[in-house]
Parts: C-alpha cells; sequence; structure tokens
C-alpha cells in the first residue's frame, strides 16, 4: 500500500506587549476550534520574515511589531483534511514586540485576546504551541 503525505509549511510569530513589567501574548482563536498564534503559509516568492509580517497584517492590522532577532523556533505536525488526505505540516515561529493593543480581527478567526503567560499557557489548544511559549517566555526573560 502507498501513503501519499502532502507538505506544507508556514510561518508565524508569538507576538507580546509589555503593561509594565508584565508580558501579555497574543491567541488567536482559529474557526477550526483551536488557540493558536498568528501564522499562514508562505506565499511565493516571500521570505519567512515578509510571510510573518503580511499575515500578521491580515490577520490582526498590526503593523508596528518588531521582530526580536535571534529567536526562531520549528514545531511540525500531521493533520488529516476533510478529502482524507495526510498532510505533514512545518511552521517556523519567530518573536515579535508591538505596542498596538486593538485588534482588527480577519474572517480567518473568530476571537482573539492577550493574555499572560500563565493564562495563555491555560488557552493554547496543542502542546507543541505550549512548549514554544514557554521557550519564548524564558527567552524574553533571560533577555
Ligand atoms: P494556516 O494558519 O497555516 O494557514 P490553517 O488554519 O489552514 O493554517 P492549521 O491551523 O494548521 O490550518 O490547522 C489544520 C489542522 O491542524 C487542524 O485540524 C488543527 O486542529 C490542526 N493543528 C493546528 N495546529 C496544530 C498543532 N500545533 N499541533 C497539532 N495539530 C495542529
Amino acid at each position: 500500500m502507498v501513503i501519499f503525505v502532502l507538505g506544507e509549511k508556514s510561518c508565524g510569530a508569538l507576538i507580546y506587549l509589555k503593561n509594565g513589567s508584565e508580558l501579555f501574548y497574543l491567541l488567536l482563536h482559529y474557526e477550526s476550534g483551536h488557540w493558536d498564534f498568528v501564522k499562514g503559509n508562505i506565499e511565493i516568492n516571500e521570505t519567512e520574515k515578509e510571510t510573518v509580517v503580511r499575515e500578521l497584517r491580515e490577520e490582526t492590522g498590526i503593523t508596528d511589531a518588531t521582530f526580536v532577532d535571534e529567536f526562531r523556533e520549528k514545531i511540525e505536525y500531521y493533520y488529516r483534511r476533510r478529502q482524507g488526505e495526510t498532510v505533514h505540516k512545518e511552521v517556523i515561529f519567530y518573536l515579535m514586540e508591538t505596542n498596538t493593543k486593538t485588534i482588527e480581527l480577519s474572517f480567518e478567526h473568530v476571537g482573539s485576546t492577550w493574555l499572560n503567560y500563565t493564562q495563555a499557557m491555560e488557552k493554547l489548544t496543542f502542546k507543541n504551541a505550549k512548549d514554544l511559549l514557554k521557550k519564548a517566555n524564558m527567552f524574553l526573560n533571560k533577555k
């Protein structure tokens, strides 16, 4: 038996804002039900960072965010499309700081929220996203 696995690559970012000494992370509620970070598929001829900047603008309206340069992490997972194909997905995540609190949500998501580390760890749906947040939070606290 031959099993075909499709490959997909997206790029995204953990977006945070500072309020005094506390950090708040942006989570989006995806139509399929999960809570996750901003991300989207790479378009032809885009660099990873260009994808992130575009997706961030399209999905949230945020245009002032800046990259925390040394942070770049990959997560991978498999999911099944409605048509039945299995997809292997790779998502590269960056870390970005913004001062924009107000989110202009696109049709792609059904909600958004700013949460502190503990709240965000509870809200995120997937273990790999929680692991990623843990890394980012440790990274920022060491800076
Ligand atoms: P993109 O934001 O990259 O355009 P999408 O909205 O098309 O993506 P995903 O968010 O990757 O799609 O969701 C596709 C499927 O993968 C869904 O069934 C979702 O539950 C599952 N999924 C999403 N994120 C993860 C994850 N971090 N780990 C495991 N499964 C995930």
